[in-house]
């Protein structure tokens, strides 16, 4: 065992039995109490500390057990995770238009509805001042910036809009303001001149789809009650297969809604997984309506999240001394 890991584990006991959490690999397992006093060894030491220990005594059965793991990076990783947030980004969001062609039952921007009698368009020449006091005389001392194209409509029905403000982005990197971009659609425009444009500038990419077709349509539906579904799997496979985008564009993140109609937490990561999203963001619908989080549903959120625990967990210890 070498020092150049991070220990990347959680220790806690319910029910008085103990547990440890990946959180690298998100996984948690219930662990003997002789294993779970190991860890915590290591927990108080710290990793270079134990490990040195370790050189100088002979080995019992838990600190195989530990090595073992540490060099199959379970528990233990090279990866750090961030968890104190930095101020030297700043994050900016916009709506590039509040229109949409889908019909969700559940739009909390009810479908670009929310505005219908406000003047929410902005010139270019307005973009671009805004812009300008933005990352030079708001942030100006940072120059790292994430720009959110966020939903209040279908960010790609904006495309224009989303043009203009990657143009200006763009010369702002030449006066040492870099920006990353962000955007998340719904699936349903697949057209390879936008996407060629995102992948040129860096977009990093996401699709929103609620799972299997059954779980989708419940929601996402065109305003004629038209299924959603295959679109957006089309869309996603034909950016997946094209040749003409990089590998990193091709890396994009599923959003999910849950509701309190959603069946299955795993099916639906199962799902995304089967059709190529490496990465599925999964958030609660906003509303406290009939199917959001209430009173009446909470324990039916509660057993999609239990399932999905109990998805993660991994009786590895065992395994381990059959070995
Ligand atoms: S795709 Fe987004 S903006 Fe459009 S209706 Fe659905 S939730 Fe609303």
């Amino acid at each position: 065992m070498n020092n150049f890991k991070n220990a990347n584990f959680y220790l806690f006991s319910f029910n008085d039995k103990k547990y440890i959490l990946d959180y690298i690999n998100i996984f948690y397992s219930e662990i003997s109490q002789n294993l779970y006093n190991e860890f915590a060894d290591i927990e108080k030491k710290g990793l270079a500390r134990y490990i040195a220990d370790m050189r100088n005594e002979s080995k019992g059965r838990n600190q195989k057990t530990i090595q073992f793991l540490y060099e199959q990076d379970i528990f233990f990783s090279k990866r750090i995770i961030q968890t104190a947030r930095t101020y030297d980004e700043a994050f900016l969001t916009m709506a590039p238009i509040h229109e949409c062609n889908l019909q969700c039952k559940y739009c909390f921007a009810k479908q670009g509805e929310n505005y219908i009698n406000e003047e929410r368009f902005m010139s270019e020449e307005k973009l671009a001042e805004a812009l300008e006091y933005l990352y030079f005389d708001y942030f100006r001392e940072i120059n790292e910036f994430r720009f959110d194209f966020v939903s209040g409509g279908e960010p790609l029905l904006g495309f224009e809009n989303i043009q203009a403000v990657v143009k200006k982005c763009e010369e702002f990197r030449k006066r040492g303001k870099k920006t990353k971009f962000w955007l998340c659609t719904n699936g349903t425009i697949n057209k390879k001149q936008i996407f060629e444009f995102l992948d040129n500038h860096g977009f990093n990419l996401g699709i929103s789809l609620d799972g299997l077709k059954k779980d989708n349509d419940i929601y996402r539906t065109f305003k004629d009650g038209v299924s959603s579904y295959a679109m957006v799997v089309d869309t996603l496979k034909d950016i997946l297969t094209g040749d003409n985008y990089t590998r990193r564009f091709k890396n994009i993140w599923g959003l999910v809604v849950i509701t309190s109609e959603t069946h299955s937490l795993v099916e639906i990561l199962k799902h995304h997984k089967g059709i190529g999203l490496k990465r599925v963001q999964m958030r609660i619908v906003r509303t406290t309506e009939v199917y959001g989080l209430n009173d009446i549903t909470f324990c039916v959120y509660k057993n999609l999240y239990d399932d999905y625990l109990l998805s993660l967990s991994i009786n590895f210890e065992k395994a381990i001394l059959s070995m």
